[in-house]
């Protein structure tokens, strides 16, 4: 999937820290002990890691992952506030949400778990969307992906990621699911991993209590399985692929309500980044604008001031998405001015100016935004980007260095450098990271084109000039890794 920042380039100061991080990506064919190993493990840590990333990249070639920074950050802390209390806390994790009105959530190798925006919607409170996190945590670490990694075990890891996500996802291109479906035979195993009842039983009992010690209600795993099954009943193509690999069935729901009825009943109130988060995905998600502005507006008036805030920005993005900048600008200024320690609103604010080509006042909100909320690794990518489209990517440029470490390997960094070298008018960087870009996002053919491109321009120093030597070395590689059966 090609984003539409890239579109207008599609035609790379070598930062070292990247390549560090992706030795351990070295595509090798996974060489395992046998099931009776002492260590019970199919696959090394670092083999897992690396099947895991390439896993994620694979996703990135189907589906529509998440690029906002906001969501990432609240999915990830959620996801680590559970993890801290899971049988084990110092496992790699890495929380995604993917633009998806399927209801789905999913645990890949790696500890990738991915949950989709139309799960997030059908969750009714904080609680409901920690227990089905708090459940694919659980699959992770009771390593019940076993059946996936022993059929893993017998292809290379391109191909194995390749598999394990066309099988996770239930993919709906044909074309993908016919090479997983030949690839799984090659491994001589079953098409789905369906989870065994043992297995959902297991996840559902020790992801209560993860859900317990994160301190989120235990009442929301059967309250949350009862939404899904309602929701189930409306599914016009049958039911959610959620419900394929993780089936709630009637006594599921009465286990979990005795569990969960065993401790002291309190309340349990959302978070003020739940509900922001979630007004954001119902706009994003929403087939109509006009609906969902409707939506909130009609809720503007009604319940706590702080439900009456969250209608309210509801409202102004869906003016955003319309369009009616002035609409939506009235309004998050009066929340930002109600609201001063919130960067939800700042964020937005500062958004609605940048596409109404208001640069001048984007930017002074950014720079008043980052004064305040120095560390919020959103309003510094979204001053990035506006900052691009002011022509200015010689300030790009700085912030990009001073991102934070995590985002590093994500196809939106790549995405921004790539912009701001064209910009700068150093084609060999800008199509070096046109390259990383496509190898993120599991398109590894093209990726070979651009790493040749940035070989061809000029000027070339030394330094570039082994750097792309050694890339178009790991992507050949690859290529020929995923072409194995
Ligand atoms: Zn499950």
């Amino acid at each position: 999937m090609t984003s539409p920042f890239l579109k207008p380039l599609l035609l790379g100061m070598a930062l070292s820290f990247f390549y560090t991080s992706l030795q351990a990506e070295l595509p090798t064919k996974i060489h395992l002990p046998d099931l009776g190993d002492s260590s019970g493990r199919l696959i090394s840590p670092i083999q897992e890691q690396a099947l895991g990333a390439a896993f994620f990249r694979s996703l990135q070639a189907q589906l529509t992952l998440n690029e906002d920074l906001e969501i990432t950050h609240y999915i990830q802390s959620m996801g680590q506030r559970l993890v801290a209390k899971s049988d084990n806390p110092a496992a790699p994790f890495h929380f995604f949400v993917v633009l998806d009105k399927r209801i789905n959530a999913f645990a890949g190798p790696g500890g990738y778990i991915g949950m989709n925006s139309g799960l997030f919607l059908l969750t009714e409170a904080e609680s409901e969307l920690a227990s089905v996190m708090a459940h694919e945590v659980a699959h992770v670490t009771q390593r019940h992906l076993y059946r996936a990694f022993e059929a893993a075990s017998r292809l290379s890891i391109p191909m194995a990621a390749a598999t394990i996500a066309a099988i996770l996802i239930g993919t709906q291109d044909p074309e993908m699911a016919q090479a997983a479906l030949i690839a799984v035979q090659a491994a001589n195993t079953q098409y789905r991993i369906n989870f065994t009842r043992d297995n959902e039983q297991e996840a559902d009992r020790v992801g209560m209590q993860t859900l317990v010690e994160a301190r989120y209600n235990p009442r929301s795993m059967p309250s949350f399985f009862e939404h899904l099954q309602q929701s189930s009943r409306f599914y016009g193509r049958g039911i959610p692929e959620y419900l394929r690999t993780h089936p709630v069935t009637v006594s599921r729901i009465s286990d979990t309500r005795g569990r969960s009825e065993k401790y002291d009943y309190r309340q349990y109130p959302n978070s003020m980044a739940y509900l922001l988060i979630r007004a954001k995905l119902r706009v994003a998600n929403a087939d109509k604008s006009e609906t969902v502005l409707n939506y909130f507006k009609a809720k503007q008036s009604l319940g706590t001031p702080q439900q009456r805030a969250i209608a309210r920005y509801g409202t102004a993005l869906a003016y955003l998405k319309l369009t009616q900048f002035k609409r939506a600008a009235d309004l998050l200024k009066e929340l930002t001015q109600s609201f001063p320690d919130q960067s939800h609103y700042v964020n937005a604010l500062a958004q609605i100016a940048v596409e109404a080509k208001h640069y001048a006042n984007a930017k002074r909100l950014y720079q008043q935004g980052l004064k305040r909320f120095p560390m919020n690794q959103a309003l510094k990518i979204n001053y990035v980007k506006a900052l691009l489209k002011m022509g200015e990517p010689k300030r790009a440029k700085k912030i990009l260095e001073t991102s934070a470490h995590d985002f590093h390997k994500r196809p939106l960094y790549f995405e921004l450098l790539a912009q701001t070298y064209a910009d700068l008018n150093q084609m060999a960087e800008s199509h070096r990271y046109v390259a990383e870009y496509y190898y993120q996002v599991g398109n590894t053919q093209t990726a070979i084109l651009q790493a040749r491109l940035a070989r061809k321009s000029k000027p070339m120093n030394r330094y570039l000039k082994a750097i792309l030597d050694q890339r178009l070395h790991f992507f050949k590689q690859e290529m020929r890794l995923k072409r194995e059966k």
